[in-house]
């Protein structure tokens, strides 16, 4: 086709196919291969030769300094500015860089670590997150987030649990698309969906361990929320570190080009994680970086984050005809788009110099109502024997506030926190005390003694002279994240201890845990009056733990995780499937014969305000071929306060062609009920919400009963059957 534009790539009204063609015709196989080339902290002036030569298409973090992947030095419009200029102006074509950084939950406005948000099982609030956080980012002149990360977890050992969204994969599928939609609203960043696939089955939830799983439960579970961001038209996803079943996941053809690619019809790109093509040397099935660059490129891996494994050898392997031109022209066109579609190649394209302002964004304060409400939303209240709000008369005084955590900042900010400043964040300590003043007066709130020591003896003398004592225990932010696996899922050393102390003098003793992942809390649930888990909430930590327990508002949180017993119980999921073996109490599919093998509490456990009415249906027969299976019931709100919380329905498909979990969740609605009022609460699921993939891994629905339950895990819960004909 004739194109009469000098440089019809950018030109925007054109189809952008035919601008990245345009722009592929032009360039050198140097040029394609530097579009895949992704160093870390690349500088301007440092750099200045390769990036004018076109050897660089991406950079990550886009800072000065560099120590280890996670730590820098911050990063801001101009110094990305000055680098865009580099790219632009000194090369020949003139081609901006991808600007990625680790956006995870948060940018200056620091949000709940992702599992946290799990726990509000809100589409509505993940959205708003992440619009926000690529607003922020954008701000920064950051054109692609490395999230939302949607490995399905199992294994609280694992550190990583801190930035999933938890087991379901329902949940994982909707809020991850929540967060890529939310990432990509402004058009002017991509997401990521990452680690493509399997990392959360690392062994024994070590860090970069190994993964082994069958292509079975890979497409029922694992690559559900993959294939859910994708439909949710995420642009990028990343591979990740593990091999699967024996085969580096950077070397993964099957999954990565037939499946991701072919089967799917991802047209994005796939990204390395960092050193992940380097890797495959360590893994043992490449020779040398050479080898691992030819593997990685004919997987279907498109940018290398930061091996250099493609700069130094795939201009090489093409011309040598080890590997074909057209490989990498793929991978190449795949970036462009990419860069088209962010509008990066507009002319006067406000991410870059000179471009204006990002959508408003320059200048941004922080959103602390929506940290506030995204903070407040994630805190599941595990234990309530009546104790809260925490509203104190004359006789009850004083209230104790005790732990390290209650003048702590940065340590409940969570993991993945490179722009957000612990000078930002509320402390517990004055929140409460604000919390109290409002409520129950300022003379109460000067009654808050707060003893941030630890719990030493001091701290047990004035525990047994206070009415209410709020103890805070649980992990750093450092604790939990990459690389920060525990085997002991316990509280840190010696915290129990306290609480046991503690328990024993204090006359009500509330508990609130700070964590990046469900720990084994059964004891703390016997020991205290009322638990609170606030996960690690961000900017907003102290106001929305005190809104909880002193404001009086209704925590909807639900656990994403099951919450285990100990660490011998791992790995764990509501979704367990079934063994051949019946168990005539408890769940089929293993015992211990020293312990239940329960978990303490199972995933979607929470307490509620609500009272569930019974699970009624007016579609008991429903053809599988097209039809919509109808549920509903009855909530009612006795309580004082308006609620907010979601209500999960669970599914059991009783026979199909391959094991299918004995419960699994398969919708959720968040209700809205006012004090004292009730509400219906109706599902509609279309057959395929009970469909699976079968022995041949395509996906059927099949007639038969499946049995649906609403209020899973209470004393209220009820189940209907559903006959698919
Ligand atoms: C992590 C990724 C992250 C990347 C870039 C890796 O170590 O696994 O999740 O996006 O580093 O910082």
């Amino acid at each position: 086709m004739a194109l009469p534009h000098p440089r019809p790539w950018t030109d925007p009204t054109l189809a952008v196919e035919d601008r990245v063609s345009a722009l592929l015709a032009e360039m050198t196989l140097a040029e394609l291969v530097g579009q895949l080339h992704q160093p870390a902290n690349v500088d301007h002036d440092r750099d200045a030769e390769l990036l004018a030569a076109g050897g660089i298409g991406s950079t990550l973090h886009a800072s000065g300094a560099t120590a280890g992947n996670v730590r820098d030095d911050g990063v801001s419009r101009d110094r990305v500015d000055d680098l865009q200029r580099a790219a632009i102006g000194a090369s020949r074509l003139g081609i901006p860089l991808l600007i990625a950084r680790d956006v995870i939950h948060g940018h200056r406005t620091v949000f709940p670590i992702p599992l946290g948000l799990a726990a509000s099982f809100d589409e509505e609030l993940a959205f708003a997150v992440a619009e926000r956080a690529a607003l922020e980012a954008a701000a920064d002149g950051i054109t692609w987030t490395f999230a939302p990360m949607v490995d399905l977890v199992e294994d609280a050992r694992w550190g990583r649990v801190a930035e999933s969204i938890g087991e379901a994969p329902l949940l994982t599928s909707r809020l991850g698309a929540a967060m890529v939609r939310g990432f990509q609203a402004s058009r002017r960043l991509t997401a990521c969906a990452k680690h493509y696939v399997g990392y959360g089955l690392s062994r024994g939830g070590r860090d970069y361990a190994t993964a082994d799983v069958g292509e079975t439960t890979l497409r029922n579970q694992h690559l559900r929320p993959f294939r859910a961001a994708v439909e949710a038209g995420v642009g990028t996803v990343m591979a990740a570190f593990c091999d699967v079943d024996g085969i580096p996941m950077h070397s993964h053809r099957h999954l990565l080009r037939a499946v991701l690619k072919d089967e799917w019809g991802f047209d994005g790109v796939v990204v390395a994680d960092w050193n992940g093509i380097g890797e495959l040397v360590e893994h043992g099935v490449a020779a040398d970086l050479r080898d691992a660059a030819r593997q990685a490129i004919e997987a279907g891996v498109d940018v290398d984050m930061v091996s250099g494994a493609y700069s130094a050898h795939l201009a090489e392997l093409v011309e040598e005809g080890v590997v074909e031109r057209a490989l990498v022209e793929d991978a190449a066109r795949r970036v462009l788009r990419l860069k088209i579609r962010l509008g990066l190649l507009d002319p006067g394209c406000a991410a870059l110099p000179g471009g204006g302002d990002l959508a408003g964004s320059r200048g941004l304060g922080l959103d602390r109502e929506l940290a506030r409400r995204a903070a407040t939303g994630a805190i599941v209240v595990l234990k309530d024997d009546g104790v809260l709000p925490v509203r104190p008369s004359a006789d009850d005084l004083p209230v104790l506030l005790t732990g390290a955590f209650a003048t702590e900042r940065a340590a409940l900010m969570g993991t993945w926190v490179l722009d957000g400043h612990a000078d930002d964040v509320v402390a517990v300590a004055p929140a409460v005390r604000t919390a109290l003043a409002a409520t129950v007066g300022s003379a109460v709130a000067d009654r808050l003694v707060v003893d941030p020591g630890g719990f030493p003896d001091r701290s047990l003398r004035r525990a047994r002279e206070a009415g209410t004592t709020i103890a805070l225990v649980g992990e750093h932010s450092w604790r939990s994240g990459e690389d920060s696996a525990v085997s002991d899922i316990g509280l840190p050393p010696g915290q129990l201890e306290q609480l046991r102390a503690l328990a024993g003098v204090a006359e009500r003793l509330v508990v609130v845990v700070l964590a990046g992942r469900p720990l084994a809390l059964g004891e703390v649930l016997a020991l205290a009056d009322a638990v609170v888990l606030a996960w690690h909430p961000g900017t907003e930590a102290g106001t929305a733990i005190a809104d909880v327990l002193v404001g009086g508002v209704a925590a909807g949180g639900r656990l994403p995780m099951s919450l285990p017993r100990s660490s011998g119980h791992l790995p764990l999921s509501h979704a367990e499937r079934p063994s051949g073996r019946p168990l005539p109490d408890g769940p089929r599919g293993g015992r211990y014969i020293d312990s239940p093998a329960a978990p303490v509490l199972p995933f979607g456990a929470g307490t509620s305000r609500l009272t569930y009415g019974p699970l009624r249906t007016t579609t008991a027969g429903v053809p599988v071929d097209g039809g919509t299976v109808e549920v509903s019931l009855t909530v009612t709100n006795d309580g004082a306060d308006d609620v907010r919380e979601p209500v999960l329905l669970m599914m059991r498909d009783e026979v199909a062609e391959v094991t299918r979990p004995l419960r699994e969740l398969v919708d959720v609605a968040i209700v809205e009920v006012a004090a004292g009022a009730s509400a219906e609460v109706r599902f509609a699921l279309p057959t395929t919400a009970f469909g699976y993939h079968g022995r041949d891994h395509t996906f059927r629905v099949d007639p038969g009963r499946v049995v649906l339950t609403a209020g899973w895990g209470r004393p209220e819960a009820s189940s209907v059957p559903i006959t698919l004909t």
